[in-house]
């Protein structure tokens, strides 16, 4: 357990372990209890420390990775990061393949962090050579002793969820939790987590939270991968063009889309009323509860946990730049001021 006044042997010692913060006023119309399991307080700033650390730990035990090695994935950003930290204190070489759609701050950070960085087109399909997918594929089989992390297809993912987070949440919530809202990218942190809980309660209600734009809700529903579900959103992290074999469907109840618009909005209404900074996918997943709650899914009594998976810094050219919700048009159906709270003396 990590405690304030503690001297840790170095930065690793920090991941886990998060706050659940309890959400006092964004969702207070409608009935239940809400609480954040804010990601954002890993030292990577992101969910994705618990993966890199487990998954390359994981590895050194099976005697897969020695000092100096090279470890390879694609990644939106976060699990980049992640595993560039993991590696500066391991003592590895890190290579990242990244999607042309991640910010150019989380491209800056990687390089900051002594990643070195492939950034390829975002809107090919997998299996073409340019996809982010197939350049880390060709980089593992050419760099020696190379290992690659293979976050959307690697079982190890689930099982960092199922160690950490699933049992935080449980700890935090005194067995009392009645539903679990998470996005799904890789998927591996609502199944991880989500079977954790079941395990200790059945009841529990697990809600996934994916894009328009992305085939994983049809495919909950129905099995069946359309590829006509596909087409370009904004939302980094959440929902694919593939189906992951990191994602458990069978733990997963149902699935809910959000829109870029929207999520947007909420990510910033999050700063405004909770002031929590966090990012766009912690938007989405309380849009997606601002969606149920005024179906009117909730009860008096549930206590409903909602995953907020990375920090706002992180997202100051996009989603938190009145210039950019100008130029995706967010601004002009909300009829929302972009330069609302500042006034410029002359
Ligand atoms: N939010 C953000 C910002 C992410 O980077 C990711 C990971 N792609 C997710 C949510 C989804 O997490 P997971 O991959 O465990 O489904």
């Amino acid at each position: 357990m990590k405690h304030k006044n503690q001297v840790f042997d170095n930065v690793l010692d920090l991941i886990g372990q998060t706050p659940l913060i309890k959400l006092n006023k964004i969702a207070s119309k409608f009935k239940g209890n809400f609480y954040a399991k804010v990601e954002s307080f890993n030292p990577g700033h992101s969910s994705k420390d618990r993966i890199a650390l487990y998954i390359i730990e994981q590895a050194e035990k099976k005697g897969i990775l020695s000092p100096g090695d090279t470890i390879i994935e694609t990644t939106s950003g976060n699990t980049g990061f992640s595993i560039a930290m993991v590696s500066i204190i391991k003592g590895y070489d890190c290579v990242l393949a990244v999607s042309s759609k991640s910010s150019a701050d989380k491209i800056d950070m990687l390089k900051t962090m002594g990643a070195k960085v492939y950034v390829c087109p975002a809107h090919v399909s997998a299996d073409d050579p340019r996809s982010y997918y197939q350049v880390a594929k060709c980089l593992h089989e050419e760099i020696k002793g190379s290992v690659y992390i293979n976050q959307y297809f690697n079982e190890l993912n689930i099982d960092a969820h199922y160690k950490s987070t699933g049992p935080e949440i449980w700890k935090q919530t005194e067995g009392k939790i009645t539903h679990l809202v998470a996005c799904s990218g890789t998927g591996g942190t609502i199944s991880g987590t989500a079977k954790y809980l079941k395990e200790q309660n059945p009841e529990v209600k697990v809600i996934g939270v994916d894009a328009f734009g992305s085939v994983i809700k049809k495919y909950h529903e129905t099995r069946e991968f359309d590829e006509k579900e596909i087409y370009p959103y904004r939302i980094e992290g959440l929902g694919k063009n593939l189906i992951p074999t990191a994602t458990n469907f069978d733990v997963i109840d149902e699935f809910v889309k959000v829109t870029d618009e929207e999520s947007a909005h909420t990510a910033r209404l999050i700063a405004k009323s909770e002031g929590l900074f966090v990012g766009y996918t912690s938007g989405a997943a309380m849009q997606a509860i601002m969606q149920l709650g005024e179906q009117g899914a909730f009860k008096e009594d549930d206590n409903i946990v909602i995953i907020f998976p990375d920090h706002g810094s992180r997202y100051m050219s996009k989603v938190y730049s009145d210039k950019w919700m100008n130029e995706q048009g967010f601004f002009d159906s909300k009829n929302e001021a972009a330069a609302q709270n500042i006034q410029y003396i002359k």
